[in-house]
């Protein structure tokens, strides 16, 4: 586990650098236990409070966290955040704590990854705007000193002072240029994790076909715009038959192949009209658009029909998997737009389909 102590050679601001000494003499010294920890308590609370007055942060009990834990070195992630921070000379203010807090303590969840790098990307835009307004205010500053400067020309004195104050604004508006150079990289940098982030949240990792979450986006949308335009709309809950067979026959890694052409066949088959989505396993589900129940039946039993003809082959053995079917409830969301329970109908329509022997599509 990394300490605030073990950190690299940066800048320690004060706080920390105490903190630091506080953790590490706290191991070196034999003293009365009691008395040592108050007053490390005392001592932190006090830089706890200095910070916040510092950095004119409003006391709530999310910032308390953050600060307390960085600072007491109990979270050494936040530490070298806010050590990194203070060290480049950019505010440590609300909006920023407030993406930093949001740091996934996993580093695994794709939500949490978008959620910050939108706030990232929005913080280092307004930054960007205040740099440009504040360059802008420079210069025209500047432009009225040189401009009265050069009116009163006449004297050397003068022309000294044009000459200084012209340099003084070459040196400003390079420091500028640089500063919006590297805010423009950073920019482009936090545009492209998030184009990447937003992708990967709605993706399916395995079968790359779009995933729960997107096709709940994607049926939300669907029942907004049903409203107004008031076209039917069905959703179908696909699971395929006896999937754990072809793992225990084939293991795990030849399934998830199996896996990967059924996908493909789903999105292939059913169209352009229909949005389909990996729920999880080997559950898929669909979404008609413009469809009501008995058409988006029947098109999704062309498909079970086309698929149980299919005989698939394990390349890695040249065994045939053999017949890969799937079972299927479909049902149609009602006019007051109740997707969770139409969903919730083609799900008991599919556990119908499996009891009456699979390999068929009931209607919820
Ligand atoms: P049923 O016809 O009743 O649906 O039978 P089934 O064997 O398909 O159903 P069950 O729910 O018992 O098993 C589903 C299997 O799907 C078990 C699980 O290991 C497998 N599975 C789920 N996700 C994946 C995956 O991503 N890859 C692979 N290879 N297998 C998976
Ligand atoms: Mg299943
Ligand atoms: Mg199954």
């Amino acid at each position: 586990m990394l300490f605030l102590r073990d950190l690299p050679a940066m800048p320690l601001p004060s706080g920390f650098s105490r903190a630091a000494r506080v953790r590490a003499k706290a191991g070196s010294q034999v003293q009365p236990a009691a008395p040592r920890a108050a007053e490390a308590r005392r001592a932190l609370l006090a830089r706890i409070t200095e910070f916040f007055l510092r950095h004119d942060l409003a006391v709530t009990a999310p910032n308390m966290a953050s600060v307390c834990g960085a600072l007491s070195g109990s979270q050494p992630e936040l530490a070298a955040a806010l050590v990194r921070r203070e060290a480049s000379g950019e505010p440590i203010d609300q909006r920023w704590l407030d993406t930093l807090v949001r740091l996934d303590p996993d580093g695994h969840s794709h939500i949490a990854a978008l959620e910050t790098l939108s706030e990232k990307l929005e913080y280092t835009l307004e930054r960007f705007a205040e740099t440009a307004r504040d360059a802008q205010s420079e210069t025209h500053d500047h432009r009225d000193a040189i401009g009265e400067q050069v009116e009163a020309l006449g004297a050397p004195a003068e022309l000294t002072k044009v000459i200084d104050l012209s340099r003084a604004m070459l040196v400003r508006i390079e420091e500028v240029e640089a500063a919006m150079a590297r805010s423009e990289a950073e920019i482009d940098r936090l545009r492209d994790n998030l184009a990447q982030a937003r992708t990967e949240a709605d993706v399916d990792h395995l079968t790359r076909l779009p995933n729960r979450r997107a096709f709940e986006r994607r049926l939300a949308a669907a029942a907004v715009e049903a409203r107004v335009t008031g076209a039917p709309f069905t959703v179908a809950f696909c699971d395929v038959d006896h999937f754990k067979q072809v793992n225990d026959r084939h293991g795990h890694a030849a399934g998830d192949r199996v896996l990967c052409a059924l996908a493909a066949s789903f999105a292939a088959m059913a169209g352009e009209a229909c949005f389909t989505a990996r729920h999880g396993g080997e559950e898929f589900v669909l979404l008609f658009e413009g469809l009501g129940k008995d058409a988006a039946r029947a098109r999704l039993d062309a498909i079970r029909r086309a698929l149980a003809a299919r005989v698939l082959m394990n390349r890695d053995t040249g065994q045939p998997f053999g017949k890969v079917t799937f079972s299927g409830g479909v049902a149609e969301v009602a006019e007051d737009a109740d997707t969770r329970g139409a969903l919730a109908r083609a799900e008991a329509a599919l556990y119908r389909a499996k009891q009456q022997g699979r390999n068929r599509i009931e209607l919820g």
